[in-house]
């Protein structure tokens, strides 16, 4: 298939690559001249602009930072909807507020062109490995049409609703993996603290109930004080954003969101916004004046 790819990022660069070895054609774009040139070395074609992208291809897939991004580069004079074909389909793969999926997906329809939101789970890794989680909101009909590309992406893709219904999964899923980091992040400074190894008690409690695909790859982290991103705190600070104001549009109250969210915000103002998600261990180390990691 001739597909389209806008925005080269952390995400971005490995599932282009992904796409490129299973064959498709690939058009790039990106603000960033420096992650094109790297897709152009692995294969793809340069587009000079996210709508030049779209005219090239049957299928484009945005990958950016948050809605406002993804307005810019699908809705702005010059963007994708530009260029893409009556009954071309646009996947857009962010994790943006709904209500923006749905603006887009609306746009998208008045020109003919199809449109999926399908955010991702799994982060750097499994984008690598295309064993990404991909939770998709659109008609079956056009799921069905892009799913064999985004099979090339990840090990799963679900349809879970109408278009917006893949950025209310990922919220979901963003909530779960936040509090869990925040949870953990407590249960190892008590531990720490009472003068324990954190490495130990992690062994100890990962098979059983606390176990979780989060403690196994977060608790590494923070106890090596490893917090290269990964998934940068800005950025789940920002889903989990994107979940208070879903909730409040529905009156759902969501005290342990807002409450992980005010301590992401609190890392970005300790300059902590670009470390991994991780780090939100540091906020809570910081109030008990206690660090997770191995006794000397
Ligand atoms: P990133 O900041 O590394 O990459 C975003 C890319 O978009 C950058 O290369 C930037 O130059 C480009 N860009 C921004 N505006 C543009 C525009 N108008 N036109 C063209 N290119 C533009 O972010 P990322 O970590 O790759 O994340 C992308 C999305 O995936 C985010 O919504 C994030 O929440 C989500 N996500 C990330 C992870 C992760 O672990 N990093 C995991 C799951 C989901």
């Amino acid at each position: 298939m001739n597909i389209g790819f806008v925005g080269l990022g952390i995400m971005g660069k490995p599932m282009a690559k992904n796409l490129l070895k299973a064959g498709h054609k690939l058009t790039v774009y990106d603000i960033v001249t420096a992650s094109v040139e790297e897709l152009t070395a692995a294969g793809a074609e340069a587009a000079s602009s996210a709508a030049d992208a779209a005219a090239r291809s049957e299928l484009t897939i945005t990958m950016l930072p948050d809605g406002p991004d993804v307005e810019a580069a699908v809705l702005n004079p010059g963007g994708v909807l530009d260029g893409a074909a009556a009954g071309s389909i646009i996947v857009d793969m962010s994790s943006i507020n709904p209500v923006t999926a749905q603006k887009v997906g609306a746009a998208c329809a008045e020109k003919g062109v199809e449109f999926l939101d399908a955010p991702v789970s799994g982060g750097e890794p499994k984008a690598i490995d295309a064993t990404l989680a991909i939770m998709v909101g659109g008609s079956q009909d056009t799921f069905d049409k892009a799913l064999p590309v985004l099979k090339s992406l990840g090990s799963s893709a679900t349809l879970t609703g109408p278009v917006g219904a893949g950025n209310v999964t990922k919220l979901a899923n963003q909530i779960m993996v936040a509090c869990n980091i925040a949870a953990m992040g407590e249960a190892l400074v008590l531990a720490t603290k009472a003068g324990l190894d954190p490495e130990v008690v992690f062994n100890a409690v990962k098979g059983g109930l606390a176990g979780s695909t989060v403690l196994n790859a977060k608790a590494p982290m923070v106890i090596g004080r490893n917090f290269k991103p990964g998934f940068r705190i800005r950025l789940h600070q920002k889903d989990l954003r994107n979940a208070l104001l879903a909730a409040e549009s529905m009156k759902v109250a969501l005290p342990f969101t807002s409450m992980v969210q005010q301590m992401l915000v609190a890392s970005m103002n300790n300059g902590r916004g670009d470390l991994d998600h991780s780090a939100i261990v540091n906020i809570i180390e910081d109030m008990a004046q206690c660090q997770v990691r191995k006794p000397e």
